[in-house]
């Protein structure tokens, strides 16, 4: 059933050269780059932070800025660590290039370094519609608390996740049929993470993976099967920046995040499941005997939903046997990690060396003025669990809001970039390409 909302007439609150939508890892470093080269730049941001799965949902190792003793990911999303270490909250020594991060710090770093930038940012405000003409974009809608709201766009950087801009523009998108799990991610207080330091549980996030304690994960298992314990994942346990707390990514559940009504059931699931694992934490484990919920991620944290139908897909082929693309605008080298909707299991495969990212997945098919970066490129389900990753998501951040930026200046559709002139920007401003400028 439908209802007719009637001819509407909506104020325009702006006119920008570039309007990224979503200011998560993606979004903050798109937003950064479009402003840094040369265009007015305006960040929307549903929240009243920036930060996307880091702050929202507490995700906070961003993997993987390494690889074989390379740094493979420089420039912005580099700067963005290091702003974020020189405030206390980020661990950049790690030679797996998996840096933990204070999501509190996170806020504070990624907020400066993009006012700093001259990004104009717009908090509370839900990327809602857009007006398009055959394809292009002339305006983006927001509803915030002025009401519904347009603004003006030259280019649109879709950094959203879901691919909403995408989705409303009419371009093709796509879902896999099963999609990863979502989890929601904790913190805990009153932890003894010195009794957990000295059994060796926080030292494999120094080599190249996250840490699973095999006994809690046994423990926690056999729970499961007597259905003493919701189903979970990992668990992987990170020391917090703070003594005595801990940041845990256990808890999952098989949803579609896109659904509304079938996400707000998996939010109450789960903030169920929360103080149920925390109990039987309490019981089972002397470390945890006096912890307690410090903190949940504002919302459940969301692996996939959709993909966009780019003009180029990236395969499992291009990341397990890396090859040169005439688009290279970044590389990535996390392990494939897909994670499985309503079971312990994970299948992992650890990339021998790095691979090379085309800027053609983050541009939908015949696309005039619209682009993606992060969570929503086109990648099959192999290639997404590893291009999945924040450091990633930001380097292709850097590429889409310097495409952006130069698509508004030249009048360039996205599809017709001018890819030397793009590449070469990006090498000049750090970013690692053929590792003619890595450190
Ligand atoms: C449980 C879990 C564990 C993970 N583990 C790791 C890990 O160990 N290491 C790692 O690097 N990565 C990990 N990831 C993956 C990583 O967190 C995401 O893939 C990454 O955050 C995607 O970045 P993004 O910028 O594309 O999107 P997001 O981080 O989802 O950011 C999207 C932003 O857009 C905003 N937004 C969305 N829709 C709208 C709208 N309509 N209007 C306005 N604003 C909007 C959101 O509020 C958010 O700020 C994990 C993810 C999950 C869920």
């Amino acid at each position: 059933m439908f209802i007719y909302e009637g001819e509407r007439k909506t104020p325009v609150a702006g006119s920008y050269d570039v309007i990224v939508c979503g200011g998560g890892p993606s979004g903050i470093i798109a937003a950064v780059a479009a402003a840094r080269n040369g265009a007015k730049t305006l960040l929307i941001e549903r929240y009243g932070f920036v930060g996307g799965m880091v702050t929202n949902a507490l995700v906070t190792p961003i993997s993987e800025f390494c690889k074989n003793g390379k740094r493979i990911i420089d420039g912005m999303p580099y700067e963005l660590m290091e702003l974020a270490n020189r405030f206390g909250g980020a661990n950049i020594s790690f030679e797996s290039g998996n840096y933990p991060i204070d999501d509190e710090v996170f806020k504070l770093a990624a907020q400066r370094m993009l006012l700093e930038s001259g990004v104009t940012l717009l908090y509370h405000s839900y990327f809602s519609d857009c007006i398009t003409t055959d394809g292009q974009i002339s305006h983006i809608i927001v509803q915030n608390k002025a009401g519904r709201v347009a603004y003006e766009g030259k280019v649109i950087v879709d950094c959203t996740g879901d691919a909403d801009v995408v989705r409303a523009a009419g371009y093709k998108t796509v879902k896999e049929t099963i999609l990863q799990p979502a989890t929601l991610w904790f913190q805990l207080s009153g932890v003894d993470t010195k009794a957990l330091e000295e059994q060796g549980l926080f030292e494999d996030a120094k080599n190249d993976q996250l840490p699973v304690s095999e006994t809690i994960r046994n423990r926690l298992d056999e729970l499961n099967r007597k259905g003493e314990m919701p189903l979970f994942g990992g668990p992987w346990i990170s020391k917090g920046f703070n003594e005595g707390t801990v940041s845990i990514n256990l808890l999952r559940e098989a949803t579609d995040a896109s659904s509304p009504e079938q996400f707000t059931k998996t939010e109450c699931n789960l903030r169920e499941n929360l103080f149920k694992v925390v109990e039987v934490m309490r019981e089972n484990f002397p470390e945890f005997k006096n912890c307690r919920v410090l903190k949940s991620g504002t919302q459940t944290g969301v692996r996939e939903t959709y993909h966009i139908v780019g003009m180029y897909q990236l395969t499992t082929d291009d990341v397990i046997n890396p090859k040169p693309f005439p688009d290279t605008i970044a590389k990535g080298a996390h392990v494939i990690d897909i994670h499985k909707p309503d079971s312990i299991d994970q299948e992992l495969v650890v990339l021998e060396q790095e691979y090379n990212i085309p800027y053609g997945i983050m541009v939908p098919y015949d696309s005039k003025n619209i682009i993606v970066a992060g969570r929503s490129v086109c990648a099959d389900e192999a290639a997404f669990g590893t291009v999945r990753v924040m450091a990633v998501c930001m380097a292709m951040g850097q590429a889409a809001g310097t495409a952006a930026a130069i698509g508004s200046k030249k009048g360039l559709a996205m599809s017709k970039m001018d890819i030397p002139l793009l590449v070469q920007t990006l090498k000049e401003q750090g970013a690692v390409i053929d590792f003619d400028n890595c450190k």
